[in-house]
């Protein structure tokens, strides 16, 4: 097996550092508990970038404590700063100027004293620096255009901010805030906001003096002027500058400060994990775990949860943000609605079901719901909503940190398509489409999937999945299509679609897809082409609905399993699907992106069509089967003696205003089988939910099951003998 070792592979992906060289090893398990705790969090945050912090400071320990204890939170998040500090700080970054005493030593004292953990906020270069401040050290601090003009950034549309540059003396300010939250007050966790560098401005190149002096250090040339024409290799000296040597650089920096220092459980932001250039995924190695804010859907959000679990790091997430205010009728969006009111309803619940499934931490987008209300925070529906989903986790906590997914295929995400390819055809807030279509209709099949990032593609990793399902992966490395094609030969299952491998991992266009020879095809043009009315001609002669999009291919030994049919222009336009043997593998090559089309129209055919594909080669293994039901999505756990099946029930009235108020139906018999593992009896069958018991009607290795009503949620646990 042709096999990279681990500093091929990262040098290829343009992942090692001279500077600041990372571990991307896990850490060895450290005995502190925090280090254990962090994995089943229920943290009630106090966020300061609204009331009662900002832009008056109202906050009060004793009540937010209160709060936190009576939605049974077992931490509380502190703001340390948002825009400003929260504690008396001697680091320089500005203080509220409303700020009495010490409320940070009050509320950890406080929190601990009612026996809960802390977890210190600190924003890295978030957005601070009132443009109308009279502060003279911030115009040295902010990010500048080649003009010198400074660049600024909104927020929650409250002020307007400079966006700082991590060159700049602001570097000095954070890390020496930073270390006085560490070595002054007993925090238990210290979870990162960035860093970022700059907000709305993040990917305009900074000309500060400090930037142009350290650029022409490691490249010995100005920063590219982006007013001119910038070349895609000056773009990838930039970015891969700015990722790494700054940014990176500057975590990892604060990381090992902590870890010499007072080693504590180290989190950061990375908000949505895929965003064009960001550097945020690619710093996972750095840190302990890390938090997917929120995603709009909760099949998105169970997608990014697993995406997270899949690199072995802890992640959380917000139980709460995705129910913000729709708010479309407002010009200036950023204005939100009320972030202090306890407006959630019904789709909190199934917010926090999707991250207890997916094994994550939670934490409740805020204290500021109930700060303000008159009442305690269970007089309202939505606090009664966050201490259910808190009393579940605990009462289950260790059954819940006991099981773990058991993926049978991985799904290839190609953060490098993301951040490098630029197609004609590429639409890129379209993109997630392709892989959360896979997801989609994988997990309808019954088949459980995994998403994992390209750039920590490994051999040991591609061991792991029976298939990997690669859509769209337009940027691969000759290395990682290399990795791929000797996985294959080994035994491995590949379906790839679309543009998979058309380019390299910086987007430049190959002459032949990477993975032409395991393909057994030849694409006769780099770009898609669109036309309506264009169906897949299956051997049986039945023409199903084909992506509008497709790349034209020739086969070249692979063998044809549909063509594309042209119906307006009664024309066939080659073949559409084809699939080859190698070694003791095999490979699927779809020259359309079906998956995506999955996803936008769930068509049953197209979930049947994609299921039929893959399930010779899954079916022998899988660990359950479900009736499909629409809206009821499974999600297969398991440690050595339990096999949890979660079944999720988005079956709701939500519509084509996203974050509307949403209310749920129950889902009426709810039938599935699970394969009961060779060697081993059920003990017993329970619903964690409901409480009650299910009958034990095993038939040849396989338990039957129907649940009689799932509303939101309800967990299938079988003990096993
Ligand atoms: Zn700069």
């Amino acid at each position: 097996m042709n096999r990279l070792n681990r500093r091929e592979l990262l040098q290829s992906a343009g992942l090692l550092l001279a500077a600041a060289p990372l571990s991307a090893e896990a850490p060895a398990a450290a005995p502190d508990s925090a280090y254990d705790w962090i994995r089943s969090t229920r943290i009630l945050i106090a966020e300061a970038y609204n009331p009662p912090f900002y832009p008056s400071l109202d906050y009060d320990p004793a009540k937010a404590v209160r709060i936190a204890r009576e939605l049974n939170a077992d931490a509380l998040r502190y703001p340390a700063a948002s825009y400003y500090a929260y504690f008396p700080t001697k680091s320089g970054f500005p203080v509220h100027p409303e700020l009495q005493g010490d409320p940070m030593r009050r509320t950890v004292d406080l929190c601990h004293e009612a026996g809960l953990k802390v977890v210190a906020y600190v924003p890295l270069n978030h957005p601070f620096m009132e443009v109308t401040s009279k502060d003279p050290r911030f115009a040295g601090w902010s990010k500048k255009f080649a003009d010198g003009r400074p660049m600024t950034t909104e927020h929650y549309g409250v002020a307007e901010y400079y966006e700082g540059c991590l060159n700049s003396p602001v570097r000095e300010v954070l890390k020496a805030l930073v270390r006085e939250v560490l070595v002054d007050y007993p925090v238990d966790v210290l979870y990162f906001d960035g860093p970022y560098q700059g907000m709305q401005n993040a990917r305009s190149y900074c000309h500060c003096r400090y930037c142009e002096a350290a650029y022409r250090e490691k490249l010995g040339r100005p920063v590219p002027n982006q007013e001119g024409k910038v070349s895609r290799e000056e773009e990838i000296a930039y970015t891969n500058w700015m990722a790494q040597d700054v940014v990176i650089a500057f975590l990892h920096e604060i990381r090992e400060m902590i870890r010499r220092t007072r080693d504590v459980p180290v989190l950061f932001n990375d908000t949505s994990l895929l965003s064009r250039r960001e550097w945020r995924n690619r710093a996972i190695p750095v840190v302990d775990g890390f938090m997917f804010e929120a995603a709009e859907t909760p099949e998105d959000k169970l997608f990014n949860l697993q995406l997270g679990q899949s690199t072995g790091r802890v992640t959380w997430t917000y139980v709460g943000t995705h129910t913000q205010y729709n708010r479309e009728h407002l010009k200036d969006e950023r204005v939100r609605g009320w972030f202090s009111y306890p407006v959630e309803s019904q789709e909190l619940l199934l917010d926090g079901a999707t991250a207890i499934a997916a094994g994550a931490g939670l934490v409740y987008w805020g204290l500021a719901r109930f700060f303000y209300q008159p009442d305690g925070p269970l007089a309202y529906e939505s606090g009664r909503y966050v201490k259910e989903i808190f009393d579940f986790q605990q009462k289950h906590e260790a059954l819940l940190r006991s099981v773990r997914s058991r993926p049978q295929a991985g799904i290839l995400v190609s953060a490098q398509t993301i951040d490098w390819y630029a197609g004609k055809h590429f639409v890129s807030k379209a993109y997630e489409n392709g892989a959360h279509g896979a997801y989609q209709a994988l997990k309808a099949n019954g088949f459980e999937a995994e998403p994992f990032l390209d750039w920590q593609m490994s051999p040991e990793w591609l061991s792991r999945y029976e298939m990997v399902y690669a859509p769209n992966a337009a940027c691969l490395s000759d290395a990682q299509c290399r990795m791929l094609a000797a996985w294959v030969r080994s035994g491995g299952k590949l379906l790839a679609t679309h543009l998979t491998s058309v380019a390299d991992e910086y987007g430049r266009v190959r002459k032949d897809y990477g993975l032409a020879e395991l393909f057994g095809a030849e694409f006769v043009d780099p770009q898609p082409v669109e036309i309506p009315d264009l169906y897949l001609k299956l051997p049986t002669g039945e023409e199903i609905p084909q992506d509008p999009q497709i790349l034209r291919f020739r086969a070249r030994g692979g063998r044809v399993l549909a063509e594309t049919i042209d119906r307006g222009h009664r024309a066939v336009l080659g073949p559409a699907i084809v699939q080859q043997d190698a070694g003791g593998g095999s490979v699927i090559y779809i020259g359309s992106s079906l998956e995506a089309v999955y996803e936008e129209t769930r068509m049953k055919r197209l979930r049947s069509f994609l299921g039929a594909l893959v399930t010779p080669w899954l079916a022998p293994r899988r660990s359950y089967e479900i009736d499909y039901q629409p809206g009821v999505m499974p999600h297969f756990m398991a440690s050595r003696d339990v096999l949890l099946l979660h079944l999720l029930a988005d079956t709701g009235n939500k519509n084509k205003h996203l974050r509307s108020r949403e209310e749920f139906l129950p889902v009426a018999n709810v039938k599935a089988r699970i394969r009961v593992p060779e060697g081993r009896r059920v003990h017993s069958v329970s619903l964690l939910r409901a409480g009650a018991e299910l009958p034990r009607t095993v038939h040849e290795g396989w338990l039957d099951i129907s649940v009689p009503s799932v509303w939101i949620h309800e967990a299938v646990k079988v003990d096993l003998a």
